[in-house]
């Protein structure tokens, strides 16, 4: 749609803001100031707020929560009951090795080739992300050669692979030892310079600064979880580290080894105290997204994902090449969202995820902890919260009935909402709206894969042109409740209701088309 047929359509013809920006939206929207920065964390976070162990992330409760859910649409929509069963399911449903029963395999979105770009996006995170001892979230099934308990490699593996998360800071450690100095930044303004530029010419498409401080270290996991391993001799004649045993996972049995847990301890993992925290985000290609829930947005979610590990790591050999010390992490060690909110590029949203002023929710998050003291960024506010509060076009789309329609609200476990109880996995005593991860992983279990419809839907989904500008500035306006209706008549996220969707002519043009583009 160009300039002049949204104006049509619109009928915004008399609003003077939307024609100025129709004529030259790029000028008008650098003289409105959308932000706010806040001087403290812009969500109510109770005293009581005891932080939150990765033990409860839904990836790792895969590995030792057999209890039933409290759910009875869960324990009557799905056949697997526990964290455990819908974890592993999931997990050998996306790697191939169990059929997806939800959908035909020649169902475009959901073939071979659909599903192959999905992994391969995500091959360089999977097969060289590694692991960091007793904290890593994001490769916890590709471990081997090393064994993320003792962090010994396996005998008679050929190569060893260090992973690109790696906590490893012996190279600092031996300039210290050999006398050498740190660069010298002029002041931490001056750091923040070049590092933001060097995490930007690394691969990242937002950075920003937040302190490592009492405010902050609150959102590092209060316990840092690595799933349990044991050693397979495979049927191939190669040897594996996995916490599931993968001869049984091909019968479609589950057996899985518990986690170990400890304190979280950047001193004691990584060599240093952190001063200041590099998050990141990368945004993810909007022609994929836009096929969620098909297989194909899942490469969109998997290039991201493989950015992450890659960039992390440049940045932190960037910090190391200076004598620095550094921690690369993807969705591990800290609480992603509130990090990139003290960053200030972005806001929490109804649908759990950040917010971004460029990029709208579609983007991942990472995160590099240094001892080097870099100028900190301010959190940011640019409207999302007042405007989750009227659009719940996401809680609308969700097919796995996730995400609930009631308002924020400082969510503490054991509380009932309309889309189910807060269980392990909400974060207790931070105002947040309710999204239910137990569904969630379900769904996407069901589905074969992963889902990101609510990303795929969400009116801030858009490219960065001027109807993002224009869709900025609406919801900070009277307007806000009519934007959804705009979003959803200019056909933007395609069919809200989740089994019209999944049938829809749209998600299948949306897949072709995806192929079809060069
Ligand atoms: S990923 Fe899918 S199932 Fe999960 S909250 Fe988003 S829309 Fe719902
Ligand atoms: S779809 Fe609407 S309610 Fe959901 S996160 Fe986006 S703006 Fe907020």
């Amino acid at each position: 749609m160009n300039r002049r047929e949204f104006l049509k359509v619109a009928g915004v013809t008399t609003a003077a803001t939307g024609a100025a920006l129709a004529v030259n939206p790029k000028k008008v929207m650098a003289s409105v100031e959308l932000g706010k920065y806040q001087d403290d964390y812009p969500y109510e976070v109770t005293k009581d707020f005891k932080g939150f162990s990765s033990k409860n992330v839904m990836f790792m409760r895969m590995f030792w929560d057999n209890n039933r859910y409290k759910d009875e649409y869960l324990n009557s929509a799905y056949d697997y009951h526990t964290p455990i069963e819908t974890g592993i399911n999931f997990y050998a449903g996306f790697k191939g090795y169990l059929p997806s029963t939800a959908h035909d395999p020649n169902t475009v979105g959901f073939r071979s080739v659909d599903k192959a770009l999905g992994n391969a996006a995500d091959s360089v995170n999977i097969d060289f992300g590694g692991m960091s001892k007793f904290t890593c979230t994001n490769s916890i099934f590709e471990t081997y050669p090393i064994n993320p308990q003792t962090g010994k490699p396996m005998k008679d593996m050929p190569v060893l692979t260090k992973g690109l998360f790696t906590w490893d800071n012996s190279s600092v450690d031996k300039m210290i030892k050999q006398g050498k100095s740190p660069y010298k930044f002029e002041d931490a303004k001056d750091a923040a310079k070049y590092v933001k530029k060097a995490a930007k010419f690394l691969g990242a498409d937002l950075v920003g600064i937040a302190p490592y401080n009492e405010r902050t270290k609150r959102w590092t996991y209060k316990e840092w979880t690595t799933p349990n391993v044991k050693e397979f001799n495979m049927p191939d004649g190669s040897k594996t580290f996995s916490p599931v045993n993968p001869i049984k996972l091909q019968n479609g049995e589950f057996e899985t080894y518990g986690v170990t847990t400890r304190k979280s301890d950047f001193m004691r993992e990584a060599g240093f105290e952190p001063k200041s925290i590099i998050v990141m985000a990368f945004k993810q290609d909007y022609d994929s997204i836009k096929t969620a829930p098909t297989a194909v947005s899942t490469g969109a979610t998997g290039m991201a994902y493989s950015q992450m590990a890659e960039t992390s790591y440049k940045l932190a050999k960037f910090l190391k090449e200076m004598g620095y010390k550094a921690a690369q992490a993807g969705n591990d060690t800290a609480l992603s969202v509130p990090l990139a909110v003290e960053a200030g590029f972005g806001e929490g949203s109804r649908m759990g995820m950040l917010v971004t002023e460029q990029f709208g929710p579609s983007v991942r998050l990472a995160k590099v902890y240094t001892n080097l003291e870099i100028h900190p960024d301010k959190p940011k506010t640019f409207g999302v919260k007042e405007f989750c509060d009227v659009c719940m076009k996401c809680a609308d789309a969700c097919p796995g009935k996730s995400i609930s329609k009631e308002p924020i609200t400082v969510v503490k476990e054991g509380m009932e909402f309309d889309t189910g109880i807060a269980g392990k996995s909400n974060i207790s005593g931070v105002e947040k709206w309710f999204v239910n991860g137990e569904r969630c992983l379900s769904f996407w279990n069901y589905n074969g894969g992963g889902c990101t419809t609510c990303v795929a839907v969400c009116p801030y989904n858009k490219i960065d042109e001027w109807h993002h500008d224009l869709s900025k500035l609406m919801t900070l306006s009277p307007f806000k409740p009519l934007l959804r209706s705009m979003d959803e008549l200019f056909g933007y996220g395609g069919p809200v209701e989740p089994e019209v969707r999944l049938e829809s002519k749209y998600l299948k043009d949306a897949v072709n088309d995806f192929w079809d583009k060069l």
